[in-house]
């Protein structure tokens, strides 16, 4: 008999845009042992090289059909750190579910589909996490003398510090805003990853010792050479991708056209959706268009959507992209949940020129239509705008979300700091040094921008060599 997949239960569209309530709910035990016996135990998974980190999928799933979720939890630990943050946020149709040997239909009995490999780590995760289960601290005589500090809280620098903790290093963690997680606090919404999911991480991290310093920007309030004389012994570096690119179009400057990261750093943060309970506003608008095709794009506009409807304005927002679907950088599952909830998308537009009222508020955008010819340097077919093809699109919110950049603040504090082209942090791939000895890099502003998974990667593979020599 077909085993079928066993789908994750959703809020209603029209019943989660009136909040910011988690969309995704969790599997039960039974629908988690129904999905994971659908796993044909491959003699050699392709999931695990499709995971960036090689969790051992097939060694967890097993044990979920024995019901070992202690187990699974710690087979998940190994490899990965926020099993319950990754199984919400990974984009697992590019990376292990794509690997899986059930995408071919031949293996039909099964059900002809990926195994919902992130819907059981989050199952696992979300057991771990209950049950307050923790990878053991296994600390030595060496590193219980040193002391490190880790810049930046995001995954990079949370896993990064969790690592060193638990072999008895002393770290403190040094964050430039008010409060840990960087882009899972910041960037990805609650109805993504709830709130309650990174606070007990930073919370178990704070138990184990680890000194969380907010409000601390390393490159002006304190400089890395001060780090030292502190007497940290080794520094490692996770400053993320936090600076927006902009269009560099004319208007853009305009009252009401928002980069996605001050929006979303606004809504996330600041949490302007409880205005006035809380003291940030947004001057959220009649019609929102946001410019931009990945995960940011999609957060932001589901965003402005909510906060249309708890304002009580009739929801209307627009993603436009310059190539199509089948380009969209951002995880299938946040496209389909945004056209569920309403948001339209126009592809092929090529922002022009914004225009404003006589006030300086941005009023609409006007457009270029495109075609896509012959791929480009990033493999994707690229868009070429059609001559007279000039539209306009009212507008008056315009939220900007066309990727990120390196935050120079430190790297141009600290010259001998080398860096690339795209200004990133220059590390050897092996140990994740920098060209300052005992400064160490990961995540995003060592490799532009990633995933969660990719920058908790590097930042395990920085305190394997940190441990070598602490
Ligand atoms: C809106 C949005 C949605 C995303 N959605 C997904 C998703 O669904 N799945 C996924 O896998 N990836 C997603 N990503 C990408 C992912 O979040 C990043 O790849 C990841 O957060 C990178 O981690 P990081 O630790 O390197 O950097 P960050 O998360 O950016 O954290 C860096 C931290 O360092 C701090 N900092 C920077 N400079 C200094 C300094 N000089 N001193 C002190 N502190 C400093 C910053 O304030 C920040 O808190 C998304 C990104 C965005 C922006």
């Amino acid at each position: 008999m077909e085993k079928k997949p066993v789908r994750a239960k959703e809020l209603a569209a029209g019943k989660r845009i009136s909040g910011f309530d988690e969309v995704v709910s969790g599997y039960s035990q039974e629908e988690a042992l129904a999905e994971s016996l659908r796993c044909l135990q491959c003699k050699n998974p392709a999931c695990i090289s499709g995971c960036p980190v090689n969790i051992n999928i097939k060694e967890f799933i097993f044990q979920v059909t024995k019901k070992d979720y202690a187990g699974a939890y710690f087979t998940i630990r190994k490899t990965n750190n926020f099993p319950s943050i990754c199984g919400r946020v990974c984009p697992a149709e590019y990376q292990c579910r794509k690997a899986c040997v059930l995408n071919k239909s031949k293996f039909a009995y099964c059900g002809p589909e990926a195994i919902n490999i992130h819907f059981l780590e989050r199952f696992v995760g979300d057991y771990g996490m209950r049950n307050n289960l923790q990878a053991p601290v296994e600390k030595d005589a060496q590193s219980s003398k040193a002391k490190v500090a880790v810049v930046g809280s995001g995954p990079a620098g949370l896993c990064c510090a969790g690592e060193l903790a638990r072999k008895g290093i002393a770290v403190v963690v040094f964050e430039s805003l008010q409060s840990c997680g960087g882009v899972l606090r910041y960037g990805i919404p609650n109805f993504r990853l709830p709130r309650e999911i990174l606070d007990y991480e930073i919370n178990y991290l704070a138990k184990l010792g680890v000194e969380f310093k907010t409000n601390v920007v390393v490159g002006k309030t304190v400089s890395l050479e001060e780090l030292f004389q502190q007497g940290f012994s080794r520094v490692f570096l996770g400053l993320g991708a936090g600076v927006p690119s902009f269009l560099g179009i004319k208007g853009e400057n305009l009252c009401n056209v928002y980069s996605a990261n001050e929006f979303l750093t606004r809504v996330n943060l600041m949490s302007a959706y409880k205005f006035p309970e809380y003291h940030t506003p947004v001057n959220i608008g009649q019609h929102v268009l946001v410019v931009g095709g990945g995960n940011t794009a999609m957060d932001a506009a589901r965003c402005a959507l909510r906060l249309q409807k708890i304002n009580g304005i009739k929801p209307d927002v627009k993603i436009i992209y310059r190539r199509t679907l089948t380009e969209m950088p951002a995880r299938r599952l946040e496209i389909k949940h945004a056209e569920e909830e309403g948001i339209k998308f126009r592809f092929l537009v090529q922002p022009k020129e914004f225009h404003a009222d006589n006030r300086g508020f941005v009023r609409e955008l006007n457009c270029l239509s495109c075609e896509l010819r012959e791929a480009d340097a990033s493999g994707r077919r690229k868009p070429v705008v059609l001559e007279d093809s000039d539209f306009s699109i009212p507008c008056d919110l315009a939220i900007i979300a066309i990727g990120l950049e390196a935050n120079q603040v430190l790297t141009s504090a600290t010259p001998e700091l080398k860096t690339d082209k795209y200004k990133d942090i220059m590390i050897n791939p092996a140990t994740m040094e920098t060209s300052i000895k005992h400064v160490f890099a990961g995540g995003d502003i060592a490799g532009g921008e990633g995933t969660v998974i990719e920058a908790m990667g590097m930042a395990k593979k920085a305190a394997i060599s940190i441990l070598q020599n602490p």
